[in-house]
């Protein structure tokens, strides 16, 4: 028998799990820790409650929870509860897949103002995070300001810019949907300190902002290099373009009450405001011969009374564990950070890429666990679960099992809304203890 304690219960936990199962069979005992009494990560915490396609994805990792010999355990703190070396002591071997949870901070003068945000903070907020269930944005005045290019800050903006009814059919935490159906907010800027050809924007979530209701996209014909150049992006990036493209040629929104304007070559400097944030103050930038943004000395001020950055994130160090500062991850060499450790997911290659690749990773990492133990080889005689259970147990912390999160997530769905999938428990250790936990 081998055992395994995955630390971290999204995507990359669960497709290492799923890949452990898979070479193991039930010669492994798998053991998936969370800090929060909820399983699934940036499913439930990070992918947009509007997108339910997405985290429809969740169903395959309620199976492999469901397997015998895995085990889901929230509720469980590394660091806090338990250290790496009690993990590393008691299962052959432990796989962070802890992703990148913190905000890269922005750096400039005034990003401490109230008003401003990270994307973890804003996205857990109306995801029903309960680290940011009290965040309460800023949505009383007409301005906001998105900065970064990627799929998160068009999550943001499209967020910022839906109707009440537009979030029929998704998970929005009722909290966040009611503060945004009372939102003040009348334009949202999406600031890229590079030009339309270096987004990290992808053709449908780009697309979506297309189809908003009360919200139209506004782009300067003038912010784009010319036609012939998008022959040489490649397909996916092309598309992008296209949408961007097709925003800049459309008529005025008409009766659509909210702009989402683009503002491309637009370098962040500084934020200003009276004791909170009112507008910001950037620098028009020009791309230079490598591809970078260079700033051209001409400054102007974006109205925004709630600023958004979503540049990136880190994962947090973890006490025991190799960290590299430069890049806010683990150090690794193809997910092996040292002799029984591994990193999977965000934890590993850094904040990139679909839910889907982490599928490849997680199995990646399952090999070389599978490979250092092969199946079949005598077991080191670890105590794997049963000492994990007795350690906890002596330190007065009682794990959330599966049945729970079953039984949280059946209570959820039955307090949905008319029209919405569920009604996210943000305090879930509240309804446990009335429960009987
Ligand atoms: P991202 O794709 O890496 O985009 C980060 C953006 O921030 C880039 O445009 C970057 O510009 C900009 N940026 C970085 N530092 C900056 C600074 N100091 N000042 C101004 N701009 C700065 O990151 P993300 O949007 O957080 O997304 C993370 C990952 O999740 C991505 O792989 C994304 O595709 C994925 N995701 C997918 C979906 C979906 O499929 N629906 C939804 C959300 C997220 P430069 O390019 O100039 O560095």
């Amino acid at each position: 028998m081998r055992h395994v304690a995955v630390v971290g219960s999204g995507p990359a936990g669960f497709y290492t799990a799923e890949a452990l199962t898979k070479a193991y069979g039930d010669a492994v005992g798998i053991d998936i820790l969370d800090r929060l009494p909820v399983p699934y990560g940036l499913i439930r915490f990070g992918v947009a409650p509007d997108h339910q396609s997405i985290k429809a994805v969740a169903r395959r990792y309620e199976k492999v929870a469901l397997t015998p010999g895995v085990r889901f355990l929230g509720n469980v703190h590394l660091g806090a509860d338990v250290s790496i070396e009690e993990l590393l002591h008691y299962y052959d071997a432990v796989v962070l897949a802890t992703g990148a949870p913190h905000d890269r901070r922005l750096g400039i003068p005034g990003d401490d103002l109230p008003g401003v945000v990270g994307s973890a903070a804003f996205v857990g907020w109306y995801n029903g995070h309960p680290d940011f269930a009290d965040l309460s944005p800023p949505l009383d005045q007409p301005a906001a300001a998105v900065i970064g290019n990627g799929n998160v800050a068009l999550d943001v903006a499209r967020i910022l810019s839906k109707t009440p009814a537009e979030f029929a059919g998704s998970d929005i935490v009722a909290h966040a949907f009611e503060a945004l159906a009372h939102s003040a907010i009348r334009d949202i800027t999406i600031l890229g300190r590079r030009g339309p050809h270096q987004i990290a924007m992808t053709p449908k979530e780009l697309g979506e902002l297309g189809h908003l209701e009360a919200a139209a996209p506004s782009v300067s014909p003038d912010d784009f290099p010319p036609a012939g150049t998008d022959a040489a992006l490649e397909p996916g990036q092309r598309k992008s373009v296209e949408h961007l493209r097709a925003f800049a040629a459309a008529p005025p929104a008409g009766d659509r009450p909210k702009t989402i304007h683009f503002d491309f070559f637009a370098r962040p400097l500084a934020i200003e405001g009276d004791g909170r944030a009112e507008r910001l103050i950037v620098e028009r930038t020009a791309l230079g011969p490598d591809g970078q943004a260079r700033g051209t000395g001409e400054t102007y001020a974006v109205p925004a009374q709630l600023v958004v950055s979503c540049i990136g994130y880190s994962s947090p160090p973890i006490p025991g564990v190799p960290y590299d500062e430069r890049l806010g991850r683990f150090p690794n060499a193809h997910g092996q950070i040292a002799d029984r450790l591994y990193a999977v997911g965000w934890a590993r290659r850094g904040p990139t890429g679909t839910i889907g690749t982490n599928r490849p990773d997680g199995y990646e990492v399952a090999e070389a666990i599978a490979a250092a133990f092969p199946p079949g080889s005598a077991p080191s005689g670890r105590d794997g679960a049963a000492g994990l259970d007795r350690l906890l147990a002596s330190r007065g912390c009682d794990p959330v099992p599966f049945a729970d999160w079953q039984r949280i997530e059946a209570a959820e769905v039955a307090a949905a809304r008319a029209g919405f999938t569920r009604e996210k428990l943000v305090r879930v250790p509240d309804m446990l203890r009335t429960s009987g936990h």
